[in-house]
């Protein structure tokens, strides 16, 4: 029979999204709203000034306009990477002898390797507009970072970066891609900011997390003239940036007749897999379809299947707006497992809400399972894939091998966020045997909900 589908689907210049798609707009029940800290009274949009850009506060804060023009520079920007391509994975259906039709979306073309340049430039766009000098940012693994300093140079934004201690000292290089990129990192938790001094103080060997840098970020940009923060996932405005890749993806699985019966992908904060779903969790919402939509999540960072579903803080600090979500609790501090942009203890609102109605399902995978797919893939498809990234790997092979033993040919799509080439300690790790998979007790966990702030609605 011959090949209908290519290997590899691009789509034309034309044939770009010229907008956003905002999932809020479709959805029935909302967002719970983000609550001012010392009130507990959902905040107003001017409360957000000091910290976000006005253009961003406002996207924050829409839960009705159903798309959003996509601003012409930035569309522009976006087609030095963009489109990114629909990859069918011939080679691994062949290796795991499925009747499944396995699609991906490949982000890992620009030089953060990853998704999160399709947010950043988009923030950085929106700071110039509107005037400011500098920003400041966390970053776990780095691709954040990059991909922030990459939009920040492209618009001569001074950009100060506090990275997780962690993976400062795993991945060197990630710093001096952005250096390059003219940014300035500074290993989180440090000593530039009284919340980093603090949890120094506490624990002065911590290997810092993602919450602990955001407190920091947040803390110097409010406390520092022109400056604003920006956040590279969690947020309603990342997610409506990112839906770029879901909206590519269903013009090009239309151009090829296709519609997928799963939507996979791995969800650290939520971004790329609000985004990727974004189109697709519109047809659930509307009525129009019914594909299954699965995030995957590491079992040392459990969220969804083991979070709360409540108000907390966004940073370990404690100084953000609440948000409603799963959480982990914000003073959780997950192992050192390898795929450092999945260790958040929150998850996007957005998100949150609809696995909360129903309208998703979540899995928590193990990392040297992870890594056996991540090699398995590399192997079959020749890219070497991003830790984080291969957890949907994992779980869409799970859903190949499943389609095998019941002969089910699904059409899975996941969604391949980037690349790994910064990540050979955790490949050597796993390589070596000297891998270990961590797993929170119910006890570790409970200590994090036991800090969950008492806002009446969280009982
Ligand atoms: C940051 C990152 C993730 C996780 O972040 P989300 O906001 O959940 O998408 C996943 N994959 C890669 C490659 C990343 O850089």
């Amino acid at each position: 029979m011959a090949k209908k589908v290519p290997h590899r689907l691009y789509l034309t210049e034309d044939q770009m999204p010229k907008q956003w798609y905002n999932l809020r707009a479709d959805m029935k029940i909302k967002p719970d709203p983000l609550l001012n800290p010392a009130t507990f009274k959902p905040v107003n949009i001017e409360e957000l000034y000091p910290v976000f850009c006005k253009a961003l506060a406002a996207q924050e804060m829409d839960n009705t306009t159903r798309y959003i023009d996509i601003p012409e520079e930035i569309q522009d920007f976006y087609k030095m990477y963009r489109p990114s391509p629909l990859i069918r994975a011939y080679n691994l259906e062949k290796a795991l002898k499925t009747p499944a039709k396995i699609y991906y979306k490949y982000e890992g073309n620009n030089t953060s390797g990853s998704h999160k340049l399709n947010s950043a430039i988009a923030q950085a766009y929106y700071a110039k507009e509107q005037g400011l000098t500098g920003l400041t940012t966390e970053t776990g693994a780095g691709q954040w970072g990059t991909a922030l300093a990459e939009a920040c140079a492209f618009y001569n934004l001074d950009l100060t970066v506090y990275m997780v201690k962690v993976s400062y000292e795993q991945k060197p290089f990630r710093k001096t891609v952005m250096e390059t990129f003219d940014a300035k990192v500074i290993p989180s938790p440090s000593n530039t900011t009284k919340v980093g001094k603090a949890i120094l103080e506490n624990d002065p060997n911590t290997g810092g997390s993602l919450g602990c840098a955001i407190s920091e970020a947040i803390e110097k940009a409010v406390s520092t003239p022109g400056y604003r923060y920006v956040l590279g996932s969690v947020l309603n405005q990342v997610v409506l940036h990112q839906s770029i890749i879901g909206l590519e993806s269903k013009i090009a699985m239309e151009l090829l007749d296709e519609y997928p019966d799963v939507v996979i992908g791995c969800a650290g904060g939520g971004s790329n897999l609000g985004g990727l779903i974004a189109p697709f969790m519109q047809d659930k919402l509307t009525g129009k379809a019914t594909p299954r939509i699965v995030a995957v999540e590491p079992a040392s960072c459990p969220s969804f299947t083991r979070g709360k579903y409540a108000y907390d803080f966004c940073d370990t600090g404690r100084v953000t707006p609440l948000a409603k979500m799963y959480t982990l609790g914000a003073s959780f501090m997950p192992s050192a497992n390898h795929a450092g942009g999945l260790r958040y203890h929150g998850m996007s609102p957005i998100l949150s809400r609809l696995y909360h109605d129903g309208f998703m399902e979540a899995v928590a995978v193990e990392q040297t399972k992870v890594f056996e797919a991540a090699v398995l893939f590399a192997k079959q498809e020749t890219i070497l894939p991003a830790p984080e990234s291969a957890h949907a790997i994992r779980a869409a092979i799970d859903e190949a091998i499943l389609c095998r033993e019941t002969g089910e040919a699904k059409t899975i799509l996941f969604g391949l966020t980037g690349t790994g080439y910064f990540d050979m300690t955790a490949y050597n790790s796993y390589l070596t045997n000297t891998m270990k998979d961590y797993v929170p007790t119910d006890e570790d966990l409970q200590k994090g909900f036991d800090q969950l702030p008492r806002v009446d609605i969280n009982g």
